[in-house]
């Protein structure tokens, strides 16, 4: 099944996708991840990429356009995979309708209010990447599973995250309409406990 998260930032796009890969084996395919893998490694791309990142701004279609062609094309994603934060432009869904055959589009749906109290809190493993709330944490500054160093995103400030916010609702909340009309779209709300968000999203996949 070739599925795609949409989604608000902090509505646990990331989260969902990254348990259904360890549970259920979809390959996580997630933009902002492979972007801040290709600024860690100071490829050209990445060197593009980190200023419209750090400053809340989308990254050039035709960038994350071709790097997500390329990764679906290799061997993992023939049988299943999970979108993560593309497409995030109609220009990008209809780039993708020419790439490959989406099955559904599953809307998280959240509030505001949940997205500020979520990014705020967020931290992330500079080690192993794993994501954290602060509320779940005994010590802000080093990760429960491997000891690393946890860090808050630079795009995870306030400022950032209310201009995310503002690009969320003009660039990628017209393409609820756009799976809307072809079909695709499921509505699953995610306010709450995220495990409880995780098990409404396995019984709407059917999985
Ligand atoms: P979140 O969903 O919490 O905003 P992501 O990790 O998905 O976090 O994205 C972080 C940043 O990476 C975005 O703000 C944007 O700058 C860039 N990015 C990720 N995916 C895309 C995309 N499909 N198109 C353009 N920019 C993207
Ligand atoms: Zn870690």
């Amino acid at each position: 099944m070739n599925i795609i998260f949409l989604g608000a930032p902090g509505a646990g796009k990331g989260t969902h996708a990254a348990r259904l890969k360890v549970e259920k084996g979809y390959p996580q395919i997630s933009t902002g991840d492979m972007l801040r893998r290709n600024i860690a490694e100071g490829t050209p791309l990445g060197l593009a990429a980190k200023q419209y990142i750090d400053e809340g701004e989308l990254v050039p279609d035709e960038v994350v356009i071709g790097m997500v062609k390329q990764r679906l094309a290799e061997a993992d994603a023939q049988n299943g995979f999970v979108l993560d934060g593309f497409p995030r432009t109609v220009t990008q869904a209809q780039a993708l309708d020419g790439i490959a055959r989406i099955d559904v589009v599953l809307n998280l749906e959240v509030t505001e209010d949940t997205v500020l109290k979520r990014l705020s809190g967020r931290r992330v493993c500079t080690s192993c990447g794993s994501v954290f709330h602060t509320s779940r944490l005994e010590d802000e500054t080093v990760c429960p599973l491997c000891g690393g160093k946890l860090m808050q995103r630079a795009d995870d400030k306030p400022e950032t995250i209310l201009h995310r916010l503002e690009v969320y609702h003009e660039q990628t909340e017209p393409l609820i309409e756009y799976y809307d009309q072809a079909g695709l779209l499921i509505n699953v709300q995610v306010d709450g406990d995220a495990d409880d968000n995780y098990r409404d999203i396995l019984k709407v996949l059917g999985i």
